[in-house]
């Protein structure tokens, strides 16, 4: 009988492993592939403010997780040594209309109201940084916020991955097929724990669906890419849907894609090289840079589109820890120590819209 096991050694099981640990507990990972094996081993990790407008818990819930990712990486760094790439390098996007330049100063004022002094958004000229961001792409100016970081997700996992072996924690190569009052079905045979987490990505809500009665959400793919070009010390930029985020591990990465529906989950094609071809206008230093590595996976969206933490209702002893969607890495840690307390029947306090059944309850 074990006493946690966490199916899924992405961020959010490898997050939610570390702090169960943190609190005394025993925990056994299962993953069939290995940790950051899924869409978390990619290759952007921004970690992006919610816009500062008409604010929620959710929005809330994400600036507390940003600010205190630096310390939470760092302890986990401390117990796993290595790097996770992380730091707080900002974000700006490209103003092209008046329009555009309007709302920004608008969102400006309203992240001085909702960040406080911990981060700021203002506007700079189009000719800020030349050589980074194309003026032209940049008319109005450019909307820079110092609240965004970025980290490198696949060197995050491995950080996390060492700092829970660190913490005693055990990693079991197998595969989940089914979970009940029983226990977790293994390929290779059964597993009873006292407690279950399912946080395996985009496939958790197949092995939910039987105790939920439903499909609480679904996989969206996402394409991005890494280019061997010399990563400048200044922010990450974002427009037109694309992200040019330059990493302290090396390389620039470009991203990506968001895609309901698609054939092949795991192929790149045409629609990545439309991204790049954006990426380009937006930033047109990367131009002919070498592409060390082309991917794509699937993010777990739940039905609510919010996170999906805590007890699934009506399967003692077994909690939901995914749906992270396009803010995972930001919001990991957070999502993790919610859940290890959930674990030790402590309320965290997460945000209504976060429960199992709230996203049940979405039509
Ligand atoms: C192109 C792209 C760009 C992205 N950019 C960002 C970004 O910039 N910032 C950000 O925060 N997020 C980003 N995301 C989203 C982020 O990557 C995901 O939300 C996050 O990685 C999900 O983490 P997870 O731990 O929930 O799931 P995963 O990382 O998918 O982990 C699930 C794990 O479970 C294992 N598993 C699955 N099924 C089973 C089973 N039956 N039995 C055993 N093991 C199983 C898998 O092997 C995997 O290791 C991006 C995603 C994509 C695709």
């Amino acid at each position: 009988m074990e006493d946690v096991v966490i199916l899924g050694a992405g961020v959010f099981g490898l997050w939610t492993a570390f702090a169960a640990l943190g609190r005394g507990r025993d925990v056994l990972l299962v993953d069939r592939a290995g940790p950051g094996a899924g869409a978390s081993g990619g290759v952007i990790g921004a970690l992006a403010p919610h816009v500062p407008e008409r604010w929620n818990a959710k929005k809330q819930f994400q600036l507390e997780a940003l600010l205190g990712l630096g310390a939470a990486l760092g302890e986990a760094e401390a117990a796993g040594g290595g790097s996770a790439g992380y730091g707080r390098i900002g974000r700006w996007q490209p103003l092209a209309t008046p329009e555009a330049r309007a709302r920004a100063g608008a969102r400006a004022g309203a992240a001085a109201e909702r960040w406080g002094g911990a981060a700021g958004m203002e506007i700079l000229p189009p000719d800020a940084a030349a050589g980074w961001l194309d003026p032209a792409a940049a008319p109005e100016g450019i909307v820079a916020d110092t609240l965004t970081a970025r980290l490198d997700p696949a060197a995050t996992c491995a950080v996390l991955a060492r700092a829970v072996a660190a913490r005693g924690g055990r990693l079991r190569r197998a595969e989940a097929v089914s979970l009940g009052p029983e226990g977790v079905r293994l390929t290779e045979g059964r597993l009873r724990a006292r407690q279950v987490v399912v946080a395996a990505g985009a496939e958790s809500f197949a092995l939910m669906a039987p105790l939920l009665g439903a499909l609480a959400g679904a996989a969206e793919k996402g394409q991005a890419l890494l280019l061997d070009a010399p990563a400048p010390a200044l922010p990450l930029l974002y427009g037109d849907g694309t992200y040019v985020l330059p990493h302290a591990t090396g390389g620039i990465a470009v991203g990506a894609t968001s895609e309901r529906a698609f054939t092949d989950p795991l192929g790149t094609d045409a629609q990545l090289d439309a991204v790049l071809e954006r990426a380009c206008r937006l930033c047109p230093a990367i131009r002919g840079a070498p592409v060390l590595r082309r991917w794509a996976g699937l993010r777990p969206r739940a039905l609510g589109r919010d996170p999906m933490l805590g007890p699934l209702p009506g399967a003692e002893g077994v909690f939901a820890a995914t749906g992270g969607f396009k803010i995972s890495f930001g919001i990991g840690h957070a999502a993790g120590a919610a859940v290890a307390a959930q674990l030790d029947g402590e309320d965290p306090g997460l945000p209504p819209g976060f429960a199992p059944e709230a996203h049940l309850s979405i039509e």
